[in-house]
């Protein structure tokens, strides 16, 4: 990969942008709708939103207002977690493409595996919703269809009904959180693995991360943004300003040497900073 245009390929053989632009935090307004042209400006080609987010129409404006033809974007969203189920799928799936104002979506991903309602049945419902997915997607509604917070077990019971598999899952992964497990399970199953938070949320005052990104003339944003590149993730940085989010792209021209991924290991005991996918509160 050598910029953020270049492309992962799926395994039904659709193009992904090998960088997305986070939106998560980003609203339904006109400061949400600049930003994410900004981010289109300056060169993001793949903007990942979510129902859950609460942006999708800004994201919708934004792409409609930017001057690229809607083929030349890379859009994702994702069902919301109180609306599992074949028939519930459907309506919100309605209700993301009203809200983006667009008439097919490049990827849509199921959000999180086990939504707080459905402790107990979650396993028929994620397979309610996939029959949805699989319908979507035959139908050219959807280009590729995925799973987000999904580890093994989550995807092996919807395997166990599915026709189509899963193509993307997408995962908190930085230097801090690793999931390997996971990330092996998906690569033996072709599934493009997308980090989520890749950025630490921000978090990248650590003295180790501070050293090595000097080291290589790098920020500590551009150090674990590379890293996620480097481990063939497909990281997705938010930035709300059009400095830091040119700083994001500009991670291709170094390479992280095998001590120094040695090293950075160390950052693991920091662990996980969002919500396990098997207890997540909503
Ligand atoms: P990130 O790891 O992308 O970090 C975003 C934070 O880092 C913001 O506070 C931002 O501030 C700051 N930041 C951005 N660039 C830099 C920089 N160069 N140097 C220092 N700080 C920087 O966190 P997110 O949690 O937003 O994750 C990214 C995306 O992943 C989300 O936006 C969303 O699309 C997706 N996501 C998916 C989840 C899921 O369950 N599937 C869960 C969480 C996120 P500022 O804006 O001021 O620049």
């Amino acid at each position: 990969m050598n910029c953020v245009q270049d492309s992962y390929v799926l395994s039904n053989g659709v193009k992904i942008p090998c960088v997305g632009f986070g939106t998560w935090k980003l609203l339904n307004d006109d400061t949400s709708v600049d930003i994410i042209k900004t981010a289109i400006d300056c060169g993001y080609r793949h903007i990942d939103s979510a129902f859950g987010y609460h942006n999708e129409e800004a994201v919708g404006k934004a792409v409609r207002g930017c001057g690229l033809k809607r083929s030349e974007l890379f859009i994702t969203s994702k069902l919301d977690n109180p609306d599992h189920g074949y028939e519930n799928t459907l309506k919100e799936f309605s209700m993301t493409m009203n809200n983006l104002g667009m008439d097919y979506l490049d990827l849509y991903l199921i959000h999180w595996p086990i939504p707080l309602k459905n402790r107990e049945n979650w396993k028929e419902v994620n397979q309610g919703s996939w029959k949805a997915f699989e319908e979507l997607y035959q139908d050219g509604k959807i280009k590729a269809i995925g799973v987000s917070n999904f580890l093994e077990h989550h995807i092996d019971s919807l395997l166990e009904a599915a026709t189509i598999a899963p193509m993307v899952d997408q995962l908190e992964l930085h230097p801090q959180y690793v999931q390997r497990e996971t990330v092996n399970y998906c690569k033996e199953h072709r599934m493009i693995v997308e980090a989520w938070s890749p950025l630490i949320k921000g978090q990248l005052g650590n003295p180790l991360l501070l050293d090595l990104a000097a080291k290589y003339n790098k920020s500590p944003a551009q150090l674990v943004l590379h890293w996620s590149i480097q481990h063939g993730f497909l990281p997705l940085p938010k930035s709300s300003s059009k400095e830091r989010m040119l700083e994001n792209m500009d991670i291709f021209n170094f390479e992280i040497t095998p001590e120094d991924l040695e090293e950075m290991k160390a950052l693991e005991v920091f662990g996980i900073t969002g919500p396990h996918p098997d207890s997540a509160p909503f």
